[in-house]
Protein backbone atom coordinates (compact mmCIF):
# COMPACT_ATOMS: atom_id res chain seq x y z
CA UNK A 1 0.00 0.00 0.00
CA UNK A 2 1.11 3.36 -0.79
CA UNK A 3 1.27 5.83 1.89
CA UNK A 4 0.22 9.29 1.91
CA UNK A 5 3.51 10.91 1.76
CA UNK A 6 4.68 8.93 -1.55
CA UNK A 7 1.61 9.74 -3.86
CA UNK A 8 2.84 13.33 -2.61
CA UNK A 9 3.73 15.24 -5.60
CA UNK A 10 7.85 16.34 -4.88
CA UNK A 11 9.18 19.62 -5.90
CA UNK A 12 12.07 17.13 -8.02
CA UNK A 13 9.79 16.52 -10.69
CA UNK A 14 11.56 13.37 -12.67
CA UNK A 15 14.10 12.72 -10.12
CA UNK A 16 14.79 9.14 -10.65
CA UNK A 17 13.38 6.65 -7.27
CA UNK A 18 15.65 6.21 -4.53
CA UNK A 19 18.44 4.08 -5.36
CA UNK A 20 22.07 2.07 -4.04
CA UNK A 21 24.55 2.43 -6.57
CA UNK A 22 23.68 0.14 -9.77
CA UNK A 23 26.28 -2.94 -10.44
CA UNK A 24 29.31 -1.70 -11.78
CA UNK A 25 28.58 -3.73 -15.38
CA UNK A 26 29.60 -0.82 -17.55
CA UNK A 27 32.81 -2.14 -19.19
CA UNK A 28 33.55 -5.15 -16.89
CA UNK A 29 33.96 -8.08 -18.25
CA UNK A 30 34.77 -9.79 -15.22
CA UNK A 31 31.35 -10.33 -14.27
CA UNK A 32 29.36 -13.07 -15.97
CA UNK A 33 26.97 -12.84 -18.65
CA UNK A 34 23.88 -14.13 -16.84
CA UNK A 35 25.16 -11.48 -13.97
CA UNK A 36 24.98 -8.66 -16.26
CA UNK A 37 21.98 -10.03 -18.26
CA UNK A 38 20.41 -10.36 -15.13
CA UNK A 39 20.76 -7.32 -13.10
CA UNK A 40 23.08 -4.98 -15.82
CA UNK A 41 20.97 -1.64 -16.47
CA UNK A 42 18.92 -1.98 -13.58
CA UNK A 43 18.38 0.01 -10.64
CA UNK A 44 18.97 -1.99 -7.62
CA UNK A 45 15.86 0.11 -5.84
CA UNK A 46 13.21 0.27 -7.81
CA UNK A 47 9.50 2.42 -7.33
CA UNK A 48 7.13 0.71 -4.69
CA UNK A 49 10.70 -2.43 -3.71
CA UNK A 50 9.30 -3.75 -6.71
CA UNK A 51 12.02 -6.53 -8.23
CA UNK A 52 10.93 -5.80 -11.75
CA UNK A 53 10.79 -2.97 -13.71
CA UNK A 54 7.89 -1.16 -13.93
CA UNK A 55 6.47 -0.72 -17.87
CA UNK A 56 6.40 3.29 -17.96
CA UNK A 57 4.15 4.14 -20.59
CA UNK A 58 4.20 7.73 -20.61
CA UNK A 59 4.79 9.49 -24.32
CA UNK A 60 5.64 12.52 -22.49
CA UNK A 61 6.63 13.82 -18.92
CA UNK A 62 5.78 16.64 -17.26
CA UNK A 63 7.96 19.20 -15.53
CA UNK A 64 7.07 21.19 -12.31
CA UNK A 65 7.49 24.45 -13.52
CA UNK A 66 9.49 27.01 -16.05
CA UNK A 67 12.81 26.28 -14.23
CA UNK A 68 13.17 22.59 -14.31
CA UNK A 69 12.76 23.14 -18.05
CA UNK A 70 15.74 25.10 -18.00
CA UNK A 71 17.53 23.06 -15.35
CA UNK A 72 16.86 20.07 -17.89
CA UNK A 73 17.79 22.20 -20.81
CA UNK A 74 21.55 22.94 -19.16
CA UNK A 75 21.81 19.20 -18.23
CA UNK A 76 21.81 20.02 -14.57
CA UNK A 77 18.70 17.79 -13.75
CA UNK A 78 18.50 14.19 -16.02
CA UNK A 79 15.16 13.36 -16.63
CA UNK A 80 12.90 12.04 -19.43
CA UNK A 81 11.49 14.74 -21.83
CA UNK A 82 9.29 13.32 -24.57
CA UNK A 83 9.12 9.69 -25.39
CA UNK A 84 10.92 9.77 -28.99
CA UNK A 85 14.06 10.86 -27.24
CA UNK A 86 14.04 8.17 -24.81
CA UNK A 87 12.38 6.39 -21.94
CA UNK A 88 12.97 4.86 -18.40
CA UNK A 89 12.41 1.00 -20.12
CA UNK A 90 14.63 2.04 -22.79
CA UNK A 91 17.55 3.17 -20.53
CA UNK A 92 17.58 -0.09 -18.78
CA UNK A 93 17.75 -2.28 -21.92
CA UNK A 94 20.28 -0.11 -23.23
CA UNK A 95 22.44 -0.46 -20.10
CA UNK A 96 22.12 -3.92 -20.13
CA UNK A 97 22.93 -4.17 -23.89
CA UNK A 98 26.14 -1.89 -23.70
CA UNK A 99 27.46 -3.85 -20.64
CA UNK A 100 26.69 -7.29 -22.65
CA UNK A 101 28.84 -6.21 -24.95
CA UNK A 102 31.19 -4.37 -23.30
CA UNK A 103 30.91 -1.22 -24.62
CA UNK A 104 30.19 2.44 -23.33
CA UNK A 105 27.19 2.91 -24.70
CA UNK A 106 24.24 1.19 -26.26
CA UNK A 107 21.21 2.90 -28.57
CA UNK A 108 18.20 0.51 -29.20
CA UNK A 109 15.57 1.02 -32.31
CA UNK A 110 12.62 -0.37 -33.55
CA UNK A 111 14.48 -2.94 -35.30
CA UNK A 112 18.09 -3.95 -36.22
CA UNK A 113 17.26 -2.36 -39.89
CA UNK A 114 16.45 0.90 -38.31
CA UNK A 115 19.83 0.37 -36.61
CA UNK A 116 21.88 0.26 -39.39
CA UNK A 117 19.73 2.81 -40.88
CA UNK A 118 20.47 4.57 -38.45
CA UNK A 119 24.30 4.22 -38.26
CA UNK A 120 24.85 4.70 -41.49
CA UNK A 121 22.60 7.82 -42.06
CA UNK A 122 24.02 9.17 -38.80
CA UNK A 123 27.67 9.00 -40.61
CA UNK A 124 27.85 9.30 -43.87
CA UNK A 125 27.74 11.94 -46.19
CA UNK A 126 27.19 12.87 -49.78
CA UNK A 127 30.83 11.60 -51.54
CA UNK A 128 31.50 8.93 -48.94
CA UNK A 129 32.45 5.38 -49.69
CA UNK A 130 31.86 2.11 -47.64
CA UNK A 131 33.11 -1.36 -48.19
CA UNK A 132 31.09 -4.45 -47.58
CA UNK A 133 32.11 -7.64 -47.67
CA UNK A 134 29.06 -9.50 -50.05
CA UNK A 135 27.88 -11.90 -47.47
CA UNK A 136 25.69 -9.55 -45.68
CA UNK A 137 21.99 -9.60 -44.56
CA UNK A 138 20.42 -8.94 -48.43
CA UNK A 139 18.53 -5.77 -47.00
CA UNK A 140 21.16 -4.23 -45.78
CA UNK A 141 23.13 -4.38 -49.11
CA UNK A 142 19.99 -2.92 -50.35
CA UNK A 143 19.70 0.14 -48.19
CA UNK A 144 23.03 0.60 -49.50
CA UNK A 145 22.77 -0.02 -53.20
CA UNK A 146 18.85 1.62 -54.06
CA UNK A 147 19.09 4.52 -50.76
CA UNK A 148 22.59 5.47 -49.73
CA UNK A 149 23.15 6.18 -52.95
CA UNK A 150 20.59 8.49 -53.73
CA UNK A 151 22.39 10.44 -51.74
CA UNK A 152 25.47 10.45 -52.95
CA UNK A 153 26.76 7.73 -51.28
CA UNK A 154 29.02 4.61 -52.90
CA UNK A 155 29.21 1.42 -51.80
CA UNK A 156 31.76 -1.38 -52.62
CA UNK A 157 31.38 -5.53 -52.37
CA UNK A 158 34.05 -7.31 -51.94
CA UNK A 159 34.44 -11.43 -51.76
CA UNK A 160 33.91 -12.13 -47.64
CA UNK A 161 36.79 -12.76 -46.17
CA UNK A 162 39.06 -11.53 -49.13
CA UNK A 163 40.87 -8.57 -46.70
CA UNK A 164 43.38 -8.01 -49.94
CA UNK A 165 40.34 -7.15 -52.48
CA UNK A 166 38.85 -4.72 -49.60
CA UNK A 167 42.17 -3.22 -48.96
CA UNK A 168 41.98 -2.39 -53.11
CA UNK A 169 38.66 -0.71 -52.50
CA UNK A 170 39.78 1.57 -49.89
CA UNK A 171 40.53 5.15 -51.32
CA UNK A 172 40.46 8.55 -49.63
CA UNK A 173 36.85 8.99 -49.58
CA UNK A 174 36.44 5.48 -47.69
CA UNK A 175 34.40 6.10 -44.14
CA UNK A 176 33.92 2.34 -43.26
CA UNK A 177 34.33 -1.15 -43.26
CA UNK A 178 31.08 -3.35 -42.65
CA UNK A 179 30.88 -6.82 -41.91
CA UNK A 180 28.93 -9.40 -40.50
CA UNK A 181 30.02 -12.43 -38.41
CA UNK A 182 29.72 -15.30 -39.07
CA UNK A 183 27.75 -14.24 -41.79
CA UNK A 184 24.47 -15.81 -42.68
CA UNK A 185 23.73 -18.44 -44.37
CA UNK A 186 27.14 -19.33 -45.23
CA UNK A 187 28.32 -18.97 -41.35
CA UNK A 188 31.60 -17.24 -42.44
CA UNK A 189 33.50 -16.20 -39.54
CA UNK A 190 35.86 -12.98 -39.85
CA UNK A 191 39.00 -12.13 -38.57
CA UNK A 192 38.72 -9.42 -36.22
CA UNK A 193 42.18 -8.48 -35.19
CA UNK A 194 42.88 -8.14 -39.79
CA UNK A 195 39.23 -6.45 -40.00
CA UNK A 196 40.76 -3.68 -37.27
CA UNK A 197 44.12 -3.76 -38.28
CA UNK A 198 43.16 -2.97 -42.07
CA UNK A 199 40.66 -0.21 -41.13
CA UNK A 200 43.24 1.37 -38.30
CA UNK A 201 46.42 1.59 -41.21
CA UNK A 202 43.70 3.26 -43.57
CA UNK A 203 41.93 5.59 -40.44
CA UNK A 204 38.34 4.40 -41.55
CA UNK A 205 35.47 2.96 -39.29
CA UNK A 206 34.43 -0.34 -38.47
CA UNK A 207 31.05 -1.61 -37.84
CA UNK A 208 30.39 -5.10 -37.24
CA UNK A 209 27.21 -7.31 -37.37
CA UNK A 210 27.51 -9.60 -34.72
CA UNK A 211 23.30 -10.78 -34.66
CA UNK A 212 24.14 -14.20 -35.61
CA UNK A 213 26.74 -14.60 -32.26
CA UNK A 214 25.99 -12.56 -30.05
CA UNK A 215 27.23 -10.81 -26.82
CA UNK A 216 27.35 -14.61 -25.69
CA UNK A 217 29.78 -15.80 -28.26
CA UNK A 218 31.69 -13.00 -29.75
CA UNK A 219 32.22 -9.38 -28.76
CA UNK A 220 33.58 -7.08 -31.49
CA UNK A 221 34.36 -4.00 -28.92
CA UNK A 222 37.36 -5.86 -27.46
CA UNK A 223 38.97 -6.04 -30.70
CA UNK A 224 38.77 -2.60 -31.37
CA UNK A 225 35.72 -2.77 -33.73
CA UNK A 226 34.49 0.75 -33.53
CA UNK A 227 30.70 -0.07 -33.91
CA UNK A 228 28.71 -3.71 -33.14
CA UNK A 229 24.89 -4.04 -34.32
CA UNK A 230 22.54 -6.97 -33.37
CA UNK A 231 18.94 -7.43 -34.57
CA UNK A 232 17.45 -8.10 -30.70
CA UNK A 233 14.74 -9.69 -32.60
CA UNK A 234 16.79 -12.73 -32.68
CA UNK A 235 18.57 -13.73 -29.71
CA UNK A 236 18.62 -11.22 -27.66
CA UNK A 237 15.03 -10.80 -27.46
CA UNK A 238 15.19 -15.10 -28.24
CA UNK A 239 11.18 -15.62 -27.84
CA UNK A 240 10.08 -14.79 -31.26
CA UNK A 241 7.60 -12.44 -30.09
CA UNK A 242 9.15 -8.56 -30.62
CA UNK A 243 11.27 -6.53 -33.11
CA UNK A 244 14.15 -4.82 -32.17
CA UNK A 245 17.77 -3.76 -33.13
CA UNK A 246 20.60 -2.12 -31.43
CA UNK A 247 23.91 -0.77 -31.52
CA UNK A 248 26.86 -0.42 -28.84
CA UNK A 249 30.28 1.48 -28.92
CA UNK A 250 31.60 4.61 -27.34
CA UNK A 251 29.37 7.36 -26.05
CA UNK A 252 31.78 9.98 -28.11
CA UNK A 253 30.41 7.84 -31.44
CA UNK A 254 27.14 7.40 -30.79
CA UNK A 255 25.79 10.36 -29.16
CA UNK A 256 25.06 11.42 -33.00
CA UNK A 257 23.41 8.50 -33.70
CA UNK A 258 21.00 8.69 -30.66
CA UNK A 259 20.23 12.18 -31.74
CA UNK A 260 19.38 11.04 -35.75
CA UNK A 261 17.07 8.23 -34.07
CA UNK A 262 15.44 11.20 -31.81
CA UNK A 263 14.50 12.54 -35.01
CA UNK A 264 14.15 9.33 -37.57
CA UNK A 265 11.70 8.02 -34.33
CA UNK A 266 12.25 4.61 -35.03
CA UNK A 267 11.82 3.83 -31.24
CA UNK A 268 9.98 1.25 -28.89
CA UNK A 269 7.03 1.25 -26.95
CA UNK A 270 8.05 0.37 -23.40
CA UNK A 271 5.59 -2.43 -23.49
CA UNK A 272 8.20 -3.94 -26.52
CA UNK A 273 11.24 -3.17 -24.35
CA UNK A 274 9.83 -4.83 -21.30
CA UNK A 275 9.64 -7.77 -23.15
CA UNK A 276 13.35 -7.69 -24.74
CA UNK A 277 14.62 -7.08 -20.92
CA UNK A 278 12.92 -9.98 -19.54
CA UNK A 279 13.92 -11.76 -22.92
CA UNK A 280 17.78 -10.81 -21.81
CA UNK A 281 17.29 -12.51 -18.24
CA UNK A 282 17.85 -15.91 -19.90
CA UNK A 283 20.19 -14.96 -22.65
CA UNK A 284 22.93 -17.18 -21.07
CA UNK A 285 21.04 -20.24 -20.55
CA UNK A 286 19.53 -20.41 -24.10
CA UNK A 287 22.45 -19.20 -25.84
CA UNK A 288 24.17 -22.60 -23.96
CA UNK A 289 21.41 -24.69 -25.51
CA UNK A 290 21.38 -22.57 -28.71
CA UNK A 291 25.08 -23.34 -29.06
CA UNK A 292 24.41 -27.16 -27.95
CA UNK A 293 22.03 -27.98 -30.58
CA UNK A 294 23.39 -26.34 -32.98
CA UNK A 295 27.29 -28.30 -32.75
CA UNK A 296 25.06 -31.86 -31.78
CA UNK A 297 23.06 -31.01 -35.21
CA UNK A 298 25.95 -30.34 -37.07
CA UNK A 299 27.56 -33.38 -36.26
CA UNK A 300 24.25 -35.14 -36.66
CA UNK A 301 23.60 -33.77 -40.22
CA UNK A 302 27.46 -34.31 -41.47
CA UNK A 303 27.35 -37.90 -41.03
CA UNK A 304 24.05 -38.27 -42.37
CA UNK A 305 24.26 -39.86 -45.91
CA UNK A 306 21.83 -37.75 -47.59
CA UNK A 307 23.94 -34.81 -46.48
CA UNK A 308 26.36 -33.29 -48.93
CA UNK A 309 27.74 -30.50 -47.11
CA UNK A 310 27.20 -29.14 -43.69
CA UNK A 311 28.05 -25.45 -42.91
CA UNK A 312 28.59 -25.13 -39.06
CA UNK A 313 32.07 -23.02 -37.44
CA UNK A 314 32.13 -25.25 -34.81
CA UNK A 315 32.95 -28.09 -37.50
CA UNK A 316 36.34 -28.71 -38.05
CA UNK A 317 35.54 -28.73 -41.95
CA UNK A 318 34.03 -25.03 -41.97
CA UNK A 319 36.73 -23.10 -43.80
CA UNK A 320 36.57 -20.45 -41.12
CA UNK A 321 36.63 -22.92 -38.07
CA UNK A 322 39.89 -22.12 -37.29
CA UNK A 323 38.81 -18.00 -37.29
CA UNK A 324 35.57 -19.19 -35.27
CA UNK A 325 37.73 -21.16 -32.53
CA UNK A 326 40.38 -17.83 -32.33
CA UNK A 327 37.09 -15.60 -31.68
CA UNK A 328 34.31 -17.23 -30.59
CA UNK A 329 33.19 -18.76 -27.94
CA UNK A 330 30.23 -20.43 -29.02
CA UNK A 331 29.47 -21.09 -32.80
CA UNK A 332 25.62 -20.60 -32.63
CA UNK A 333 22.28 -22.47 -33.07
CA UNK A 334 21.76 -22.04 -37.13
CA UNK A 335 23.51 -24.58 -39.08
CA UNK A 336 23.46 -24.74 -43.47
CA UNK A 337 23.24 -27.86 -44.95
CA UNK A 338 22.50 -29.03 -48.77
CA UNK A 339 21.11 -32.04 -49.50
CA UNK A 340 22.63 -34.85 -51.93
CA UNK A 341 21.23 -35.28 -55.46
CA UNK A 342 18.39 -33.08 -54.83
CA UNK A 343 16.58 -30.70 -56.76
CA UNK A 344 14.69 -27.83 -55.37
CA UNK A 345 11.05 -30.10 -54.84
CA UNK A 346 13.47 -32.87 -53.32
CA UNK A 347 14.68 -30.54 -50.83
CA UNK A 348 11.42 -28.86 -49.82
CA UNK A 349 10.04 -32.29 -49.44
CA UNK A 350 12.63 -32.18 -46.40
CA UNK A 351 11.59 -29.19 -45.28
CA UNK A 352 8.00 -30.03 -45.36
CA UNK A 353 8.83 -33.06 -43.50
CA UNK A 354 10.07 -31.89 -39.80
CA UNK A 355 7.64 -31.89 -37.24
CA UNK A 356 9.00 -29.90 -34.50
CA UNK A 357 10.80 -27.04 -36.48
CA UNK A 358 8.47 -24.64 -37.78
CA UNK A 359 8.53 -23.27 -41.32
CA UNK A 360 9.70 -19.55 -41.38
CA UNK A 361 12.26 -17.00 -41.69
CA UNK A 362 14.17 -15.44 -38.34
CA UNK A 363 16.23 -17.20 -35.86
CA UNK A 364 17.57 -17.25 -33.07
CA UNK A 365 13.70 -17.82 -30.72
CA UNK A 366 13.49 -20.21 -28.22
CA UNK A 367 11.20 -22.08 -30.95
CA UNK A 368 13.65 -23.91 -34.04
CA UNK A 369 12.89 -22.75 -37.36
CA UNK A 370 13.61 -24.49 -40.69
CA UNK A 371 13.62 -22.82 -44.33
CA UNK A 372 15.11 -23.47 -47.64
CA UNK A 373 17.15 -19.63 -49.26
CA UNK A 374 16.31 -20.52 -52.19
CA UNK A 375 12.05 -20.20 -51.33
CA UNK A 376 12.02 -18.33 -48.57
CA UNK A 377 14.87 -15.04 -49.83
CA UNK A 378 15.68 -15.70 -53.44
CA UNK A 379 12.38 -16.96 -55.08
CA UNK A 380 11.67 -14.10 -57.32
CA UNK A 381 15.47 -14.06 -58.00
CA UNK A 382 17.70 -15.02 -61.13
CA UNK A 383 19.88 -17.95 -61.24
CA UNK A 384 22.72 -16.03 -61.66
CA UNK A 385 21.84 -14.10 -58.91
CA UNK A 386 21.34 -17.05 -56.46
CA UNK A 387 24.73 -18.90 -57.73
CA UNK A 388 26.44 -15.46 -56.66
CA UNK A 389 25.29 -15.26 -53.47
CA UNK A 390 25.93 -19.62 -52.95
CA UNK A 391 22.40 -19.90 -52.66
CA UNK A 392 21.99 -23.66 -54.34
CA UNK A 393 18.13 -25.27 -54.99
CA UNK A 394 19.04 -27.95 -52.20
CA UNK A 395 19.95 -25.61 -49.28
CA UNK A 396 18.05 -25.91 -45.96
CA UNK A 397 19.16 -23.79 -42.94
CA UNK A 398 18.05 -24.51 -39.52
CA UNK A 399 17.89 -22.24 -36.58
CA UNK A 400 17.97 -24.43 -33.86
CA UNK A 401 15.71 -23.46 -30.52
CA UNK A 402 16.21 -24.76 -27.04
CA UNK A 403 14.17 -27.86 -27.47
CA UNK A 404 15.69 -31.04 -26.13
CA UNK A 405 18.60 -31.90 -28.68
CA UNK A 406 17.73 -35.88 -29.06
CA UNK A 407 14.19 -34.56 -30.46
CA UNK A 408 15.76 -32.02 -32.99
CA UNK A 409 17.99 -35.05 -34.59
CA UNK A 410 15.26 -37.71 -34.14
CA UNK A 411 13.11 -35.55 -36.22
CA UNK A 412 15.56 -34.73 -38.78
CA UNK A 413 16.59 -37.85 -39.18
CA UNK A 414 12.54 -39.01 -39.93
CA UNK A 415 12.62 -36.06 -42.06
CA UNK A 416 15.91 -37.40 -44.43
CA UNK A 417 14.45 -40.62 -44.49
CA UNK A 418 12.97 -41.00 -48.37
C1 LIG B 1 17.48 -10.19 -38.95
C2 LIG B 1 18.78 -9.58 -39.25
C3 LIG B 1 18.88 -8.21 -39.48
C4 LIG B 1 17.69 -7.30 -39.52
O1 LIG B 1 17.11 -7.20 -38.25
P1 LIG B 1 15.54 -6.87 -38.05
O2 LIG B 1 15.40 -6.85 -36.56
O3 LIG B 1 14.77 -7.94 -38.73
O4 LIG B 1 15.31 -5.54 -38.67
C5 LIG B 1 20.13 -7.69 -39.73
N1 LIG B 1 21.23 -8.46 -39.75
C6 LIG B 1 21.17 -9.78 -39.51
C7 LIG B 1 22.43 -10.59 -39.54
C8 LIG B 1 19.95 -10.39 -39.26
O5 LIG B 1 19.88 -11.70 -39.05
Amino acid sequence: MSTPATMKPTSTAGSPPPQAAPLPTQGAPHLGTSTISVHGGEARRKPSDAITDSIVCASTYIFDDTQSIIDFIEHKQPREEYGRYGSPNEKVVEGKLAALDCGEDSIVFSSGMAAIVGLLMTKLNAGDEIVFFDQCYHRSREFCYKHLARFGVVTHQVPTGDFAAMEAAINSRTKMLVSESPTNPHLTCIDLEQFVALAKAHEVETLIDATLATPCNIRPLQFGVDYVLHSATKYLGGHNDLLAGCITGSKEKLDEVRNLRGIMGAVNAPHNLYLLQRGLKTFELRMQRHNENGQAIAEFLQEHPRVEKVYYPGLPSHPTHAIAKRTMQGFGGLVTFLIKDADWRQTADVVDRVKIPRIGPSLGGVESLIEQPLVMSYFSQTPENRQKFGIPDNMIRMACGIENTQDLIDDLQQALET
